[in-house]
């Protein structure tokens, strides 16, 4: 399983990208930065895309996108939780802010909106995905995806502390994991439902004590003020805990 990381942070300027991953080429999840880092080619080959929740920083995209399908005569499938297809539908989809493309062409809709329920695995495009709720402001969900040959990643979305429920679905080899920001917002964080270095290190710990192993774990949806102090952090984090834990970024290639 191949994965590109496009976009690894939860704000854009030059060269910093909104949250999204790119699986084989085929599979997208969260749409904060497929337009701008993918070739309309590139693009026309996503044949599904699984959305975490509705903030805009993760949906951001998929007006764009499906207008470039739409021209292109080419349709996808979005696999997200009712809330987000709600959201899509009334804030972004509506006729008013951009073209409907659930509806749109009749015959062949280039949006192909599912529903994804947690905790029942579903083959999408020849995965099997796994939707796991996770602690946010918005309904939220993480995803497993696990290829046919049993190589599995797990991405959290946006999520606060307190994954245990969730660490006990899940058993990947590869972690994407979000920290927004920098310990001296811990208090802030958690309260907000996201994480920094410090509840990172609670949540690994707690991964580490249901599973019995640690992951590869890459870190996303970093704040661009507070990402050089994060490293720094961090770094310790994977020194105590003795693994691997590293920042993702704009154009990062990980294979599992
Ligand atoms: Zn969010
Ligand atoms: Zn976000």
């Amino acid at each position: 399983m191949n994965i590109r990381v496009l976009g690894a942070h939860n704000c854009e300027r030059q060269g910093l990208k909104l949250v999204s991953l790119l699986v084989d080429e085929v599979l997208a999840i969260d749409a904060g930065s497929l337009t701008s880092s993918l070739s309309l080619e590139e693009q026309k080959k996503i044949r599904a895309i699984l959305l975490s929740h509705q903030h805009y920083d993760h949906v951001r995209d998929i007006p764009i996108l499906a207008m470039n399908l739409f021209l292109s005569g080419a349709a996808t499938r979005i696999y997200s939780i009712p809330a987000v297809g709600d959201a899509l539908a009334r804030h972004l989809l509506n006729e008013e802010i951009y073209p409907d493309f659930r509806q749109k062409p009749e015959q062949n809709p280039t949006l192909k909106l599912t529903v994804i329920e947690p905790h029942k695995a579903e083959q999408v495009e020849g995965y099997s995905v796994l939707a796991v709720p996770v602690k946010h402001g918005v309904p939220a969900v993480g995803y497993q995806v696990t290829a046919a040959g049993g190589q599995a990643l797990f991405y959290t979305g946006d999520t606060g502390p307190g994954l245990a429920s969730c660490w006990r679905q899940v058993s990947p080899q590869l972690l994407i994991i979000e920290v927004t920001a920098s310990d001296k917002y811990t208090e802030w964080a958690a309260d907000a439902g996201h994480l920094t270095p410090a509840l990172l290190k609670q949540e690994l710990e707690s991964f580490r004590e249901i599973n019995g192993y640690l992951p590869q774990v890459v870190a996303v949806h970093m704040n661009p003020a507070l990402e050089e102090q994060i490293a720094v952090e961090i770094a310790a984090v994977a020194q105590v805990l003795g693994c691997s834990i590293t920042l993702g970024y704009e154009g990062m290639e990980l294979s599992i």
